[in-house]
C-alpha cells in the first residue's frame, strides 16, 4: 500500500504536466500507466510527427514534447508505476481514495486526478486460441529489452510503423537478434519514408527477412512458444520458427474500469467543474482528453491549463496550512526552492 497525496492516472502530457503542477503546489504525486512508458499519445501514437501549436514551442515531436515533460517534472520526482493499470477506485471513511491497480498495487491517495485520455491504451492481439499463455513468457505486445533479444530468433508481426519501427530498433540494439522477421499478409508495410528506406537497407543487406502469410496457429514446447503457422492465399500453411514473438499491431484505447467509478459522463467523457476540473466526487479530477466541459477542446494547450486550475483547487483542500494564491516561477523564492534553484532564481542548481 502506497500512501499519497495524489494519485494520477495516466503518464501522458496532461498527467505530466499535472504531476509539474501539482509539484509547485508541494503536493507529492505518483502516477499509473498502463503502457510501459510516459507520453500517452504524443509517445504511443506520433512520437516522431511534429507538432506546431504548443506555446512558445514553434515545432518539436510527439517524442521531445514528452522528455521535456518529464524533465520539468523531475525536481518533483513523481512515483512512476508503468505497465499496470488502475482498475479500483473507492471511498475510504476517513476521505481518502484507494486504487488498485492490474499489477496489485494499491494506493491510498488524498486526491486523485484522472488523466486516462482517450483511454487505457491496449495492444491489438492476434486472434489465436491459446496464445494468451505466452504473455509473460516468449509473446511480446512492446519490444522486450535488447538483452532478452541478443542472439535470439526474433519474429516481428504487424504491418504499420509500429511494426516498422520494433525491427529497425531491435536491428540497431549493440546485440541484435540472430534473426529478425517481419510477419505481414503482403509485402507493403506502412511508415514514414526514412523508415521505409532503412527497412529495405536492413533487407537487402540480409538482417531483416519478411515472411508474407496470416499467422493462424502455433507451436510450443511446454510454455515457451515455437514457432507461427502462417497461412497463404494459396499454398499449403508454412512454419516460423522463433524465439520471441512481438505483436505490434497497433494500440487500440479503452476507457475501460474508470466507467464503472459511478463518475457523471457525456459523450464517454467524465464530466468537471470547468472552474476546477473537479468531477462530483470530493478530491477526485480529470484533465486532458476525458474531461468534458461546455467548449471542451481535446488540445494538449487546453489539457495543461486545465492540470493547473486542478492544483491550485487539490492545493487549496488539501494546503490547509497555507494561503493559496497565484505565483510566479520567475520571482517566488519558494517556488525557486521547491525547483532546486538557486535562491535568486538562477538555473544554477541549490547546494
Ligand atoms: C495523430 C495525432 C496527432 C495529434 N496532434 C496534436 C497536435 O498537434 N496538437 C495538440 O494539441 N494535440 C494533438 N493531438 C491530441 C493530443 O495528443 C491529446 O490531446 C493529448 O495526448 C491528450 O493528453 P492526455 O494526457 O489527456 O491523454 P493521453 O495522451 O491519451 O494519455 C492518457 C494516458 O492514460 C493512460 N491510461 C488510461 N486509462 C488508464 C488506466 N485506467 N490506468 C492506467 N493508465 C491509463 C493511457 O495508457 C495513456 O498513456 C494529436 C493526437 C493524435 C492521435
Amino acid at each position: 500500500m502506497i500512501e499519497t497525496d495524489a494519485l494520477i492516472v495516466g503518464a501522458g502530457p496532461a498527467g505530466l504536466f499535472q504531476a509539474f503542477q501539482l509539484g509547485l503546489q508541494e503536493i507529492r504525486a505518483h502516477i499509473v500507466d498502463v503502457l510501459p512508458h510516459v507520453g500517452g499519445q504524443c509517445a504511443a501514437l506520433y512520437a516522431d510527427k511534429p507538432i506546431y501549436d504548443i506555446p512558445g514551442v514553434p515545432a518539436c515531436t510527439g517524442r521531445e514534447l514528452v522528455a521535456a515533460l518529464q524533465q520539468q517534472a523531475e525536481p518533483f520526482a513523481p512515483g512512476l508505476h508503468l505497465g499496470q493499470e488502475v482498475t479500483a477506485l473507492a471511498a475510504e471513511p476517513d476521505g481518502r481514495w484507494r486504487l488498485v491497480t492490474s499489477s496489485g498495487q494499491a494506493f491510498l491517495a488524498r486526491s486523485v486526478f484522472i488523466a486516462a485520455g482517450i483511454g487505457a491504451f491496449e495492444p491489438r492481439r492476434l486472434r489465436i486460441d491459446g496464445l494468451a499463455r505466452f504473455e509473460g513468457a516468449n509473446l511480446h505486445h512492446h519490444l522486450p529489452d535488447a538483452a532478452l533479444l541478443a542472439g535470439r530468433a526474433l519474429a516481428i508481426v504487424g504491418g504499420g510503423e509500429d511494426a516498422v519501427a520494433a525491427a529497425l530498433q531491435a536491428a540497431r540494439a549493440a546485440a541484435p537478434p540472430s534473426s529478425i522477421t517481419l510477419v505481414h499478409r503482403k509485402d507493403a508495410f506502412e511508415a514514414d519514408a526514412r523508415d521505409l528506406a532503412a527497412l529495405q537497407a536492413l533487407r537487402d543487406a540480409g538482417r531483416v527477412q519478411v515472411a508474407i502469410g496470416q499467422p493462424t496457429g502455433f507451436g510450443a514446447d511446454g510454455d515457451r512458444l515455437t514457432h507461427l503457422v502462417l497461412s497463404h492465399a494459396e499454398g499449403p500453411d508454412t512454419r516460423l520458427a522463433l524465439d520471441r514473438l512481438l505483436v505490434r499491431q497497433g494500440l487500440s484505447p479503452r476507457l475501460g474500469a474508470l466507467a464503472g467509478w459511478g463518475l457523471a459522463m457525456e459523450r464517454k467523457q467524465l464530466v468537471v467543474d470547468p472552474a476546477s476540473c473537479a468531477t462530483a466526487l470530493p478530491g477526485v479530477y480529470a484533465v486532458g482528453d476525458v474531461n468534458h466541459y461546455p467548449g471542451k477542446k481535446k488540445l494538449i494547450l487546453c489539457a495543461f491549463h486545465e492540470a493547473t486550475l486542478a492544483a491550485y483547487d487539490a492545493a487549496e483542500r488539501l494546503q490547509t496550512a497555507r494561503k493559496v494564491v497565484v505565483e510566479y516561477t520567475t520571482t517566488s523564492t519558494r517556488l525557486h526552492r521547491l525547483l532546486g534553484l538557486a535562491a535568486d532564481g538562477g538555473t544554477a542548481p541549490r547546494r
